[in-house]
């Protein structure tokens, strides 16, 4: 009977469609993988040369269930099969149940940010108060999934000496006259020293469509930057998730079940092998 593995309900980052199937590991963390076909067999753990993974494999028995249970202790590339016990690694690799394996370090995303207010029709209708359950909310899609983290550097209401209207426009082509850019207005009161910097506003355009609420938020990688508007359609939270994918230099998928999936397209919150591995790319 082949090997197979099965995660537990929820996103906990293993990705079934990659070849092999794919576990994210983090360094200091477990992760458990319910695998069949495994009577008679051991987990063993091979490390690629040049790959400074150290993990550890073992099996238990619960509920008529064989787990595997996955130990990260340093970051690296590895590889899990399943031969009979005793069996050294020298001996001819069983490629019967074997899964890739990402040991990863938590990569951290020290974030700025800011609440603007910009008169009397463009204030963000944000609250600092509001903000922690707001990370604690990314965080449960970017870190089980890709051991990312996003972390509060600085926390405050930006009030910009200059006056913006009801919405706040990025213009993505600025032959177009009738089309004002106020993207550096906002962004050129970033925080340098941090990683990320958000900009809450009320109200954010940047397509062609300007007069059409069809743009939740935008990031510039580049400039680390991204203004997020109050009224996203998805949860402010996986907002920011996706917005901090961009960041991390990942585009958008045409996938509906990933987090990277555009706002108009998406109804999932999946991080698959390869973007995970774009997002964070210790244990690569
Ligand atoms: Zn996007």
């Amino acid at each position: 009977m082949a090997v197979s593995y099965t995660q537990f309900p929820g996103h906990w980052g293993f990705d079934a469609k990659a070849s092999p199937p794919w576990q994210m590991l983090p360094v200091g963390g477990m992760r458990f993988l319910m695998a069949s076909g495994t009577f008679g067999l051991a987990p063993r753990v091979h490390v690629p040369s040049g790959s400074a993974a150290s993990l550890t494999a073992t099996e238990s028995f619960a509920a008529g269930y064989s787990l595997l249970k996955l130990t990260g202790i340093r970051g690296g590339k590895a590889f899990i099969d399943w031969a009979p016990p005793g069996t050294s690694l020298s001996d001819p690799f069983v490629s019967e149940g074997l899964l890739e394996v990402s040991v990863k370090a938590q990569k951290l995303v020290g974030t700025a940010f800011h609440y603007v207010e910009a008169g009397r029709r463009q204030t963000t209708a944000r609250r600092i108060a509001d903000l922690e359950d707001m990370i604690r909310g990314a965080n449960e899609l970017l870190t089980p999934q890709a051991n990312v983290r996003l972390e509060s550097k600085s926390a405050k209401i930006l009030n910009l000496r200059q006056r913006l209207g009801k919405v706040v426009y990025d213009a993505g082509d600025p032959e177009k006259p009738w089309k004002r850019d106020e993207w550096e207005i906002v962004t050129r009161n970033a925080d340098p020293s941090a990683d990320f910097n958000v900009f809450f506003v009320r109200e954010f355009e940047d397509d062609d469509t300007p007069r059409i609420d069809r743009t939740d938020a935008a990031v510039r990688w580049w400039e680390r930057n991204c203004i997020l508007e109050d009224d996203t359609g998805h949860d402010a939270a996986e907002v920011l998730a996706h917005e901090t994918m961009h960041l991390l230099r990942l585009g958008h998928s045409t996938k509906a079940a990933h987090l990277s999936a555009p706002g108009h397209l998406r109804t999932g919150t999946i991080i698959t092998r390869d973007q995970a591995n774009i997002i964070n790319r210790s244990g690569t």
